[in-house]
């Protein structure tokens, strides 16, 4: 189906009444002159990339403003009107948006420090407005959906960067509806023989099992109608296709079960209801040992809640089921993005501080020009992270991994410096030991100790934990620093 701007209005009025569309439809025309004469590498007007940008945001039931943005966002950078007309024609909020994609547009090198450049970028981009993400990501997923008309060596650069830079972001803001799509569009260039062998497998399993998840899904939705639990929505939702290959490669290509590829995904009205729901599910299926996992008490890193459980259902067949509410779908399908959303009550989501981002952007400034680094950079921010706790009750959030000295260091340069031992979960335990989500970390320091362990660098996990010891080594972090940028 054509997307036309008409399209877009009627999707964005569908979840937001009082949106500004003229201001909406004024951006279009106003990109649509600006683009004028341009082409896509398919063929098409250049103007089709931006409004296919917008429909991707409003299916998500984005912000306006965010939207607005998006119809704008390769004008600066393709055309002659400047970041300026834009933003005396759409103020500045609007125009901030829009320079903050253009900025992230400009790449200077290629390469593995093309890698970098991006990522840096991207990282003062989130740290400063996160919303630019949201409308890159948006950007990439059209421009990935439209990849085949690229010559194929661009093709392959642009789906590894997403597959690679993209969508561990996505991910790390708890976007997972992005990063879904990022992954599983990228995953046909980079890994085409394994991407259809994968989803001929997916194909033909669901094929053959059709029937019986739909039996499953009615027989749920009448056992919780009995018991008088609500449910806004029940449905059998397909598993990503390279989050399923990712699972493949763990297990040795080892068989695989239907309950990898579909789940049973139940929306219900509130938390109780949840749990009410679970039990019910208990009572009709056994469940499997060890597969319960409550993610609404103990959410995971990235903020993404629900409850999963792996049951026997009729016949012997196993199959998973994922309940959790409307709000908790909305933020594991959007992540930051659901802050932006139309809530239901007309109110705003206040703007998140996105701590990591702003740790990163600072950490960057100073030496992520140094390719070595890449690495403990990568670790620190891109992979999983673990929740931990103060005696206190604070929340740290530290890269999986991470020892007791990661996390003493991530309080304070001086608790990390006098650090001498560690008690987790009202425990002693050695310095290098695993924390793991959920633990109660306590250090103990000695206030005669002078400086860290060198040893430490062996096991510590966290940039910042590294960077302090190697610098009491060098008596001083500036010298240091110094010490490993490049020469001029
Ligand atoms: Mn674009």
């Amino acid at each position: 189906m054509e997307q036309t701007i008409e399209g877009l209005i009627k999707k964005i009025e569908s979840y937001r009444k009082e949106a500004d569309l003229d201001m909406i439809r004024l951006a279009y025309d106003f990109a649509k002159a600006a683009h004028e004469g341009q082409f896509r590498k398919s063929g098409e007007p250049y103007i089709i990339h931006p409004l296919a940008t917008a429909h991707i945001l409003a299916d998500m039931r984005i912000d306006p403003i965010i939207i607005t943005a998006a119809l704008l966002h390769d004008v600066p950078e393709d055309t002659d009107v400047t970041i300026e007309e834009v933003e005396e024609n759409f103020g500045s909020e609007i125009a901030g948006l829009v320079r903050g994609i253009t900025k992230l547009g400009k790449l200077k090198y290629r390469g593995v420090e093309r890698y970098l450049e991006n990522l840096r970028k991207m990282f003062v981009a989130m740290a400063e407005d996160v919303r630019v993400m949201i409308i890159k990501f948006a950007d990439r997923i059209h421009n990935l959906q439209t990849l085949h008309a690229l010559p194929a060596e661009k093709r392959y650069r642009i789906a590894l960067e997403s597959l690679e830079i993209y969508a561990p972001i996505a991910h790390r803001l708890g976007m997972g509806e992005m990063k879904g799509e990022l992954e599983d569009l990228s995953f046909r260039y980079i890994y085409p023989k394994e991407f259809q062998r994968i989803k001929k497998m997916r194909d033909e399993k669901l094929k053959e099992k059709e029937r019986y998840f739909e039996q499953m899904c009615e027989k749920a939705a009448a056992e919780l109608k009995k018991a008088n639990i609500p449910v806004l929505s029940i449905q059998g939702r397909n598993k990503r296709l390279y989050s399923f290959y990712q699972k493949l490669l763990r297990k040795d290509n080892q068989s695989t079960s239907i309950y990898d590829l579909v789940a049973i995904r139940i929306i219900v009205p509130t938390l109780a209801d949840c749990y009410a729901a679970l039990g019910i599910l208990h009572k009709v299926w056994k469940p499997l040992k060890g597969r319960i996992k409550d993610y609404i008490s103990q959410a995971k890193p990235n903020g993404y809640q629900s409850l999963h459980t792996t049951v026997f259902g009729d016949g012997g067949e196993i199959l998973e089921f994922q309940i959790r509410t409307q709000e908790m779908h909305e933020e594991a399908e959007f992540g930051v993005a659901a802050h932006w959303h139309y809530d239901e009550r007309g109110r705003h989501m206040p703007k998140q501080e996105i701590k990591w981002a702003q740790e990163l952007a600072e950490i960057q400034k100073d030496i992520l020009t140094k390719l070595a680094d890449l690495d403990e950079i990568k670790v620190d921010f891109l992979q999983s992270r673990i929740f931990v706790f103060t005696p206190q009750g604070d929340v740290i959030d530290l890269p999986e991994g991470s020892s007791p000295v990661d996390f003493a260091y991530h309080i304070h340069t001086e608790i990390g410096d006098k650090c001498s031992g560690a008690m987790v979960n009202e425990k002693y335990v050695s310095l290098n030991t695993e924390l793991q989500n959920g633990d109660v970390v306590e250090i103990i320091m000695d206030k005669n100790r002078k400086a860290p362990n060198q040893e430490w660098l062996d096991f510590v996990k966290t940039h910042t934990a590294k960077s302090h010891i190697k610098a009491a080594k060098n008596k001083s972090l500036t010298d240091w620093i110094k010490s490993v940028l490049p020469k001029k």
